[in-house]
């Protein structure tokens, strides 16, 4: 899978473009623009690649990941795939047609091409917060940063849910690298050896 990393957006989001290099099919995940010229850049990566876009993916429902959605879907004519605990939030977002939609249930998938990311459900930051698991990564939207975490204090986050979603994300392989929602990228061994909130030798362990 090739993943090629847009920050996009006043809240530096970063949008994901994932590709099967044999078919060339291709996801957007999260693409978070304030502003459509911000869009250039990533239509001319897909144009330059002649790559197929299939589905834009959301790993929650924030504006800073989906205010772009409506810009894609016009362009390429395909679903919003989102958790159903978080749709509302497409539902509300201004030109986007829901439906045609995916809802991304714990334990469904997405697959483009010779690529498969596992939907894991990861409530905390947002009820539908969702984790994409593939075989060497994992797209950690705002539950799992380098070195932090998402906040749980928005409307609908929970800190009891956060818990048991970080929970899973390290039980997950220690070699998978982490493209999260904002900020660098990481490594699941890195984040449990040094996330102050996965650590179990800090003293504000977190669980
Ligand atoms: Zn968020
Ligand atoms: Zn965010």
């Amino acid at each position: 899978m090739h993943i090629e990393t847009f920050t996009v957006g006043m809240l530096s989001t970063n949008c994901y473009v994932a590709s099967s290099p044999e078919t060339k099919d291709a996801i957007v995940i999260d693409p978070g623009l304030d502003f459509s010229s911000e869009a250039k850049p990533i239509f001319d990566f897909l144009d330059a690649g002649k790559l197929k876009v299939k589905f834009i993916v959301n790993t929650h429902g924030h504006d800073d990941h989906i205010k772009g959605d409506a810009l894609f879907q016009q362009k390429y004519s395909v679903p919003i795939c989102i958790h159903p605990l978080d749709a509302h939030y497409i539902v509300a977002l201004e030109n986007a047609r829901f439906p045609p939609n995916v809802m991304l249930e714990n334990g469904g998938s997405v697959k483009f091409g010779s690529e498969t990311l596992k939907v894991l459900h990861a409530p905390g930051h947002t009820p539908g917060s969702i984790c994409l698991v593939g075989e060497k990564i994992v797209f950690t939207g705002d539950t799992l940063f380098a070195g932090g975490i998402g906040r749980t204090d928005f409307p609908g986050g929970s800190l009891t849910d956060m818990r048991a979603s970080l929970k899973k994300l390290i039980g997950l392989p220690l070699n998978l690298l982490v493209y999260p929602g904002h900020g660098e990228a990481s490594i699941i061994v890195e984040e449990k050896r040094s996330n102050p909130f996965l650590n179990s030798r800090n003293e504000n362990v977190f669980f």
